[in-house]
């Protein structure tokens, strides 16, 4: 038989689905894969069931609901001050995931160079190589997360089409500042280039954090395509419901790619989410103050256990240097061993972060724990982690004294 798809064939199934199956597997609490283990709100809900009653089950149009698109546009004006014509600027699409590849598929061809910060979100990668074009990576680097600037500018040449920025960050927990962003946009405008602007967790943010979305900046708004996810603002990310916001001469292409992935989106949830941007900012607020709490008692409990904690501006995710507590009980593993040997053993799940690089010299000991979760999930899987490192402590000083 012929070899199929080469790209394909050399990619790994997500390091999301391979986590939450050995977690099913060993009984394990997952705090691997982002998501909540609560319902979104209510309301929302509720519209998107009355709408599956009352006729609303045939294909919608194809860049959404126009009811959606108007959520989408106010939602803009309201957080942010962007003015955009629900008509002409406004693609609805199925999940972010979808917009991410729909917006690269609007304007890269072969050969094209697309800038990537690592780490990246694991879908990146693998869409821009499919589309022929070529990733230029820069990496930001942990405890910090600074962006390297001149590594930054010496990315961007003459070939360079588009730069796909994650603010606020997953996994790190970046939320880009307002220094970052205008360094961006100058190279961007510099050279001649777009972004695609992947801001899924744009309400997760805490502590005082906002985020600001690139298009928002001088020069921006015809060369920023600026994605949000109704699974992450709603806290319901099985829906797939993702929304792009971006000038008029860029939405057609970015319909096109739409049209040719999915072509529309399921109208019911259209309705839901529809709801769910026109609530009140309370909701908005109680969100990110919900999940700071969250992020406060894994953050802690995972300091008091040992782990090197670093701090999360925005996002789902703590990240954290597992040496200070593996090192002292003899395990020198990368972060792929240790996350199969805490589900295998503690029962909790988190996700190794190289993953999220494309080669090999990224950083092998630091691993992510999503914080999405009930209170009392927190707790028990911090206290099966303390147990097992008890145990494991246990274990180690009896080797040493036999
Ligand atoms: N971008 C980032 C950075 C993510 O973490 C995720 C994961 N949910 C997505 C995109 C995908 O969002 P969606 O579920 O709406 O496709
Ligand atoms: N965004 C989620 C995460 O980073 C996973 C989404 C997925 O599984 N595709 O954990």
């Amino acid at each position: 038989m012929k070899p199929q798809n080469d790209l394909l064939s050399a990619t790994g199934t997500t390091i999301f689905t391979v986590m939450s199956a050995l977690a099913v597997q060993h009984g394990a609490i997952n705090l691997g894969q982002g998501f909540p283990d609560y319902d979104g709100p209510e309301d929302v809900i509720e519209a998107a069931a009355a709408a599956l009653k009352d006729g609303r089950n045939q294909y919608p149009p194809l860049t959404g609901v126009p009811e959606l698109r108007v959520a989408v546009s106010d939602h803009n004006r309201r957080f942010y001050g962007i003015e955009a014509d629900p008509n002409a600027e406004v693609i609805v699409t199925s999940g972010a995931t979808e917009a991410i590849t729909a917006c690269l598929m609007a304007v890269l061809n072969p050969g094209d160079e697309c800038v990537l910060i690592e780490p990246l979100y694991d879908t990146y990668l693998p869409v821009v190589r499919m589309l022929g074009a070529i990733p230029r990576l820069v990496r930001l680097s942990p405890p910090k997360w600074e962006l390297p600037r001149a590594e930054l500018a010496a990315a961007f040449g003459p070939k360079t089409k588009a730069i796909l920025l994650n603010s606020p960050m997953n996994p790190t927990g970046k939320v880009f500042t307002a220094a970052e962003l205008a360094f961006l946009a100058d190279l961007i405008a510099r050279h001649d280039c777009y972004a695609i602007c992947d801001e899924v967790y744009e309400h997760l943010t805490f502590d005082g954090w906002k985020h600001i979305p690139l298009m928002t900046l001088p020069g921006m708004r015809e060369r920023c395509m600026r994605i949000g996810s109704a699974g992450k603002t709603f806290s319901l990310t099985g829906w797939k419901v993702g929304y792009i916001t971006c000038d008029r001469t860029l939405a057609p292409n970015v319909a096109k790619a739409h049209q040719n992935l999915t072509f529309t989106t399921p109208p019911n949830l259209q309705r839901g989410v529809a709801i769910g941007l026109a609530k009140e900012d309370a909701y908005f607020a109680g969100l990110s103050a919900s999940l700071q709490s969250r992020r406060d008692r894994l953050a802690t409990g995972l300091a008091e256990l040992g782990f090197g904690v670093l701090p999360t501006q925005g996002s789902y995710f703590i990240t954290t240097d597992f040496r200070p507590i593996m090192s002292p009980l003899g395990f020198n593993g990368d972060d792929v061993a240790f996350c199969r040997l805490l589900t295998e053993e503690a029962k909790v799940t988190a996700i190794p972060v190289t993953a999220f690089y494309a080669s090999a010299e990224a950083p092998g000991h630091y691993a992510r724990f999503a914080f999405c979760k009930g209170e009392a999930v927190i707790d028990a899987a911090l206290e099966r982690m303390r147990n097992w490192l008890a145990l494991r402590g246990g274990r180690q000083l009896t080797a040493v004294a036999g």
